[in-house]
């Protein structure tokens, strides 16, 4: 069994913690199971470790987990009826000592600041992980784009920017897509910086291709994770992906193209999920009619049994208690790739009595703190999202550096360079678990990793 620190009184940062509690609200509920699982893992690091031990008195956690800034802004648009509409609109600009803020902005209902903040705090260990120049940042708005015409998503982009771009710049902060936020939504915002400032340069990722957007970025994330795992079942000595069985969940960006990806390598995806159910598709999903319906026609995955007879769509309504059918159906590799906190205990249960070897986290958190200690526990190598789904951001900062040179790499000079980084955070990630004691334990190997990196660049830094 793989040894892992189960309470915080290791490690002196506690009364940190309690009144970090005590200033923030209940929406930083997600912020602090993120916060606490990596201070959980740096554990080993401040025993081991003489310059972070020193550092303690640095404050160097309670500066770390403090962002920079939190921005809100009120977004005020005019819906198709001509009536007016009314957002919120978030930036949480968290770290910026390796590079420029850099994070995605997330479109969702459920959009608050503590879902940023989470999300933001992730971003700085994720990218860190790249060995990137670039910081950490989230944003977003409660707007959900589902259900909205063209015309409307493009109202409210430009009424969103006309506040945001205030506060970004190429060297600065540089927004990029996540849930809700595809090319549509990225051309839009563009658009209007450019006439805010009347500058065109890179200060979005995620761009459309033919005003400045990498090749691959699209497909980096989702093609990020499958090379992660293999990489991972290579260095663990198991089985390649090659014929076997793989579920994801999700149906957007990420999980559409680790599909794609599973596909190029031989395996067999034969899963799928939105927020209303989930495809299962014995025979292996068809990819080209996934895309149609969620990239094209904007519609649920229940229009997919329409063509697909044989295929299952099981509707949310029946899901397991507590539970997600995607994750009862038996798999070699699994990759959650929707949202935070879709699998729970009981589906880490699932998987492990399905005999699943390994988890890739596709999404940001998509494993609760349970979940994440039984599949630890049983041996199954989890990859978390903070090291395997970094391939978009690290292909984000290809298309900054692209767009600083003014120059456009091809699609496999972008790929190419997506694998090797991949396979470079994935050893980093497997040795520095060794390193300190914890060999195989990913989560902790990407936590440890990641929070040297950040931390190193602050203790050289004047506070
Ligand atoms: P998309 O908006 O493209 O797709 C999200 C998918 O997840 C949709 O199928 C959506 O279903 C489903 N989903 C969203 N919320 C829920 C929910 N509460 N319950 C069930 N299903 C849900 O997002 P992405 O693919 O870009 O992002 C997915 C995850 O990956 C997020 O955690 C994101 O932060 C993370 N990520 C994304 C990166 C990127 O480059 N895009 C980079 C790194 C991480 P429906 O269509 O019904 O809404």
């Amino acid at each position: 069994m793989i040894k892992r620190a189960k309470s915080l009184k290791d490690i002196d940062i506690k009364a940190e913690i309690a009144k970090l509690k005590n200033e923030n609200c209940a929406e930083d509920d997600v912020f602090f199971q993120a916060m606490e699982e990596v201070l959980l893992s740096i554990i080993p690091l401040f025993k081991s470790d003489k310059v972070f031990q020193a550092n303690e008195k640095n404050a160097i956690v309670r500066r770390l987990i403090t962002p920079d800034r939190v921005i809100k802004f009120k977004v005020t648009w005019f819906d198709d009826n001509q009536e007016i509409q009314v957002n919120t609109g978030y930036r949480v600009q968290f770290n910026n000592a390796l590079g420029p803020y850099k994070g995605g902005l997330r479109f969702h209902p459920s959009v608050n600041e503590g879902i940023l903040k989470f999300l933001g705090f992730e971003q700085i260990l994720k990218n860190a992980l790249t060995g990137l120049p670039i910081g950490g940042a989230k944003g977003g708005s409660d707007f959900d784009p589902r259900g909205k015409s063209d015309f409307e998503v493009m109202k409210f982009c430009t009424a969103f920017m006309k506040e945001l771009y205030k506060h970004i710049g190429p060297r600065i902060d540089v927004p990029a897509g996540d849930i809700g936020v595809g090319g549509r939504e990225i051309g839009y915002l563009f658009s209007e910086y450019k006439k805010m400032t009347s500058s065109f340069e890179g200060v979005l990722t995620g761009k459309p291709s033919f005003f400045g957007g990498s090749l691959a970025r699209p497909e980096a994330t989702g093609y990020g994770v499958v090379y992660f795992t293999r990489k991972m079942l290579e260095l663990e000595g198991k089985e390649t992906l090659e014929g076997k069985i793989c579920t994801v969940s999700g149906a957007g960006n990420v999980a559409l193209h680790a599909i794609e990806k599973l596909q190029q390598f031989g395996a067999i995806p034969v899963t799928c999920t939105d927020s209303k159910g989930t495809i299962y598709d014995a025979r292996g999903v068809d990819l080209p009619l996934l895309k149609e319906l969620k990239l094209v026609q904007r519609v649920s995955l229940e229009e997919y049994v329409k063509t697909h007879t044989e295929a299952q769509y099981i509707p949310v309504s029946k899901y397991p208690k507590g539970g997600h059918a995607v994750w009862d159906i038996p798999c070699y590799a699994a990759f959650p790739c929707a949202t935070q906190n879709e699998l729970t205990d009981v589906d880490a249960k699932n998987l492990i009595k399905n005999g699943c070897v390994s988890v890739t986290e596709g999404a940001n958190m998509p494993s609760t703190k349970e979940a994440v200690h039984m599949m630890i526990d049983s041996g199954i190598c989890l990859a978390p999202a903070k090291a395997a789904n970094a391939g978009g951001v690290a292909v984000s900062s290809f298309e900054m550096s692209q767009n600083a040179s003014m120059s456009k790499w091809t699609f496999d000079e972008v790929e190419s360079r997506l694998e090797a980084t991949m396979n470079e955070i994935c050893e980093t990630v497997s040795a520095t678990a060794k390193e300190h004691g914890v060999e195989g334990n990913y989560v902790d190997g990407a936590n440890i990793a990641g929070f040297k990196r950040v931390s190193e660049a602050m203790m050289a830094e004047a506070i």
